[in-house]
């Protein structure tokens, strides 16, 4: 069990902030996001856009002001649960809720802050039959470690960045043993340099480059032996392989949240703009995932959410204490 004063189900520019401002209340707080890394949609759908209307930043790029949280954030030392989505929370006690992962990982805290955003990425899966039965057993929808495939065989299908960087990255690192980038057309969506690397790899024999093609079915005994790959014009063919690793991105849907007991409405939890509570005492909700009259989804908005909900928060830890608004100006954050 992993205990915290508060929960923080999102771990995007929202809820890593927050940490910040708990921080200065010496409120510890951890972190769980369904995905392998920090940053919500700045890191997951556009790090290198540049983000104009940040306080104090009259341009930064989506990834460093991640990064710049992080840094932020680092003092207070979060503890992170990654690559877990949250499904379940249960109020044991008054002042106890437990957070659940779909890993079977257990976090308990008097206080839940939901930054969940747009909600959980799930994969965009490829139509293939039997492809259930062999997730986790060869077939990986991101990839969280590239060391994992060391040695490996890899079949990596798509067409845009995702599947043109990895490709890139598992070859020129020397770490998969064999890659093969399956594409159902002949053009890709990704960056004109990625593009031109995956064909200079292709060219020099370094990925197998299968183009108008798709996996349409897989084959082993417990684990990815092989996949099959249908070409437009030439057939159906096998190609072994230790790993068939689709890249064909990620869609939001509001997932286990919507069965927390919030009051959802427009797809979204309402909240009381007083301090960003829900329904559930205890259970706040900042960020995207929330809503109420007036509503901007803008990082700016959800940073102001997030410092209001955790000075309610100390208020409810901590019913007897005062706790007197200090400026970070005066001690540095050292100081709190
Ligand atoms: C292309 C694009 C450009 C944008 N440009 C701007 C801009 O210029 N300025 C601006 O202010 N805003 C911009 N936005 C909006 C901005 O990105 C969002 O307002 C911001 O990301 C919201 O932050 P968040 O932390 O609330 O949620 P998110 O960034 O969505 O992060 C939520 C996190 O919660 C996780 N999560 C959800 N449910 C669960 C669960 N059950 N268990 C575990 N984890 C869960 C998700 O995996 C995700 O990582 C842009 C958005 C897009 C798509």
């Amino acid at each position: 069990m992993i205990e915290t004063d508060i929960i923080i189900i999102g771990a995007g520019p929202v809820g890593l902030f927050t940490v910040f401002e708990a921080g200065l209340l010496k409120l510890r707080c951890h972190l769980i996001d369904s995905l392998g890394e920090p940053g919500g949609q700045c890191s997951e759908i556009y790090p290198k856009k540049p983000i104009y209307d940040i306080p104090g930043f009259p341009e930064v790029l989506a990834g460093d002001l991640i990064d710049n949280l992080m840094k932020q954030a680092e003092p207070f030392k979060p503890g992170f649960t990654l690559g877990e989505a949250a499904v379940s929370i249960d109020k044991v006690s008054e002042n106890e809720f437990i957070v659940t992962t779909a890993k079977g990982t257990k976090h308990s805290a008097p206080i839940v802050m939901i930054a969940g955003g747009l909600g959980v990425f799930e994969p965009r899966k490829p139509p293939v039959e039997n492809l259930a039965d062999y997730e986790d057993k060869g077939v990986e929808y991101v990839i969280k470690d590239p060391e994992f495939y060391q040695g490996k065989r890899c079949v990596i299908a798509g067409g845009g960045d995702s599947a043109l960087d990895w490709a890139i990255y598992l070859t020129k690192n020397n770490i998969a043993s064999e890659v093969s980038l399956v594409h159902r057309r002949n053009s890709f969506r990704g960056h004109l340099d990625s593009v031109q690397q995956i064909m200079d790899l292709a060219d020099e024999g370094k990925v197998n480059l299968i183009t108008e093609a798709e996996v349409v079915g897989i084959g082993g005994n417990g684990k990815v032996e092989n996949v099959t790959i249908k070409h437009k014009t030439q057939g159906e063919f096998v190609k072994e392989t230790d790993h068939f690793i689709p890249l064909f991105g990620l869609k939001p849907s509001l997932g286990p949240i919507a069965d927390w007991g919030l009051e959802i409405e427009k797809n979204a939890i309402k909240v009381d703009t007083l301090d960003y509570s829900t329904n559930i005492p205890g259970v706040y909700a900042i960020g995207d995932v929330n809503t109420y009259p007036n509503k901007l989804k803008l990082i700016l908005c959800g940073f102001h959410e997030g410092t209001l909900a955790v000075q309610s928060a100390f208020a409810r830890i901590h019913p007897d204490k005062k706790n007197v608004l200090k400026y970070t100006t005066v001690n540095g954050v050292t100081g709190f």
